[in-house]
């Protein structure tokens, strides 16, 4: 049987591009770099790199990008976002800057920046037993943590050893996938192909 490769972008518009198109081509997948609307067509998927938040949503803006995101994903499409690409993701955001603007797609509020600036940057292993992964050596940087969930998410992984509903870290919303930690930044592609089994 001949299998089609699978086309996934990686919206290259500020924060760690490289590191997730070079994660998808190991993984045998042909990436897109993403910087404006004909870019979306013939995407299989799309991943929302880790960056910040407020730059990659005023460039959404600049580049008309923000209405053609919002269609991509009600076509039912796998998107998954690492750290800003989870704010970016959410429905409700807290600590958002007043204009900052989300896509949208995934029934969670998150609180941007939730360690705190004492907490810039940490790692912890972390089990995502949803989707039979153990052992996720997790990088967080200036992170968001979920808040909430809607009826339609799936609870992944949430942080060990705290009240687990204001602690968690990844989600699933039918093809829309999500961390506060960035797998990217690891030699660990594990998150990455089962996002590549959601395509
Ligand atoms: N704190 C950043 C933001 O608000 C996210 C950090 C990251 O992606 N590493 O966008």
């Amino acid at each position: 049987m001949v299998t089609k490769t699978k086309t996934v972008g990686v919206l290259a518009l500020q924060g760690d591009v490289r590191e997730h198109a070079k994660m998808l081509s190991d993984l045998g997948v042909a990436v897109t770099l993403v910087k404006k609307a004909t870019d979306l067509s013939s995407l299989d998927g799309l991943v929302i790199p880790g960056g910040e938040s407020t730059t990659i949503s005023m460039l959404i803006n600049r580049a008309n990008l923000m209405q053609p995101l919002r269609d991509f994903i009600k076509a039912e499409k796998a998107v998954y976002g690492s750290c800003a690409g989870m704010i970016l993701l959410s429905d409700q955001l807290l600590d958002g800057r007043t204009d900052q603007e989300t896509i949208g797609g995934i029934d969670i509020t998150v609180r941007r920046n939730a360690f705190g600036r004492q907490v810039d940057s940490f790692e912890k292993e972390i089990d995502l037993g949803p989707i039979g992964i153990s052992k996720f050596m997790a990088v967080f940087i200036r992170a968001p943590l979920v808040e909430k969930v809607g009826g339609q998410v799936e609870i992944i992984a949430a942080l060990p050893n705290t009240a687990q509903d204001s602690r968690i870290v990844m989600v699933q919303q039918g093809n829309l996938l999500a961390t506060s930690f960035h797998p990217e930044l690891t030699g660990d592609n594990r998150i990455h192909k089962y996002f590549v089994s959601l395509l």
